[in-house]
């Protein structure tokens, strides 16, 4: 009983407090990769949890809701959890780059600091072995979110992102990834409950905002941001031969406000923007360059000419990239 306790204690506090590997984080960081079935009950919740519009129904105000947070929460993870805190493609406020990462966090895809340490990892070994989601290596379905149910990758390594784990409160969301999920469900509840009272004619419930713009919502975000990972590197065009499989798809990159660019991200990571041309619609960029008029972001990094030469130069392509 006593064991069972002590366990049950264990299992609480591993799933508030992402840093808390009372083997080491090492220990578990060394273990083999493997689809584990119990990392897989957040993501089965949230899954199933999108059948409760079977129960809740719909209405237009449901509906805007969960594509207005799917919007913002998309524009958070590209703009700030992949541009800014993965690559610092730009510079912003203390404020401004904590409340980001707070919309981050709503999102479900843990702490912006594990989320950037394992997109550094990604860069520095993509579509090689060490990569921890390639569909070239491990077959689409890993890549897409099996690698995330591995133990293995749990834990932050904080020494990719020694540049972010300097701020405590970034530590802190990272930390207590949980909370912030939490508080933003218990939040639309509040909002449908506001509305069902005060707009009736709108026609919705707690119920329901909660189910569309928790559930529906975050679900569609989650997938819209693992086929960066498995999509972007199987299907769509190659310009530049990166060493890699990354792939460009104007399908993608509207579907994740600009990520779809992603052979031509893979080729300069560095810029703040992955449509390097006009025509490569990149709205994350777009939505940056609104909020440098601001002066909420500045210092946006730009694509270099010899990187424009060489795209110049290069022949578009189908074919995959030489191993
Ligand atoms: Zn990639
Ligand atoms: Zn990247």
């Amino acid at each position: 009983m006593k064991s069972f306790i002590r366990n049950a204690k264990h299992i609480l506090r591993q799933i508030f407090d992402s840093d808390y590997f009372p083997e080491g984080a090492d220990v578990v960081r060394n273990r083999p990769d493997k689809f584990e079935l119990g990392r897989c009950v957040p993501f089965l919740i949230l899954h199933l949890g999108c059948l409760g519009v079977l129960w809740v129904g719909w209405s237009w105000t449901a509906v805007i809701l969960a594509i207005f947070l799917y919007a913002v929460r998309m524009f958070a993870i590209t703009a700030f959890y992949h541009r800014y805190f993965s690559h610092r493609t730009f510079r912003t406020s203390r404020i401004a780059q904590f409340l980001f990462a707070v919309i981050g966090n709503t999102a479900i895809q843990r702490g912006a600091l594990w989320w950037a340490a394992v997109h550094r990892h990604h860069h520095r070994h993509s579509d090689h072995d060490e990569d921890i989601h390639s569909p070239a290596r491990q077959g689409f379905l890993w890549a897409h979110i099996g690698w995330m149910t591995s133990s293995r990758n749990f834990p932050t390594d904080y020494s990719a992102v020694p540049d972010l784990a300097r701020y405590p409160e970034l530590r802190f969301l990272n930390r207590f990834d949980l909370i912030v999920p939490v508080l933003f469900g218990l939040s639309l509840f509040g909002l449908g409950y506001l509305l069902e009272r005060f707009f009736p004619s709108l026609g919705t419930s707690p119920a329901q905002i909660f189910v569309w713009g928790f559930f529906v919502s975050t679900t569609v975000l989650l997938h819209g941001t693992l086929f960066i990972n498995s999509l972007a590197h199987t299907f769509g065009r190659r310009r530049f031969e990166t060493g890699d499989d990354s792939r460009n798809s104007l399908l993608l990159a509207l579907l994740t406000l600009g990520e779809g660019w992603h052979n031509n991200h893979h080729r300069y990571m560095y810029s703040a923007r992955q449509g390097f041309y006009w025509w490569e619609i990149d709205i994350s960029y777009y939505l940056l360059k609104f909020l440098s008029m601001f002066g909420i972001v500045w210092g946006l990094r730009e694509v270099p000419k010899v990187v424009y030469d060489e795209s110049r130069n290069a022949r578009f392509s189908y074919r995959r990239a030489k191993p």
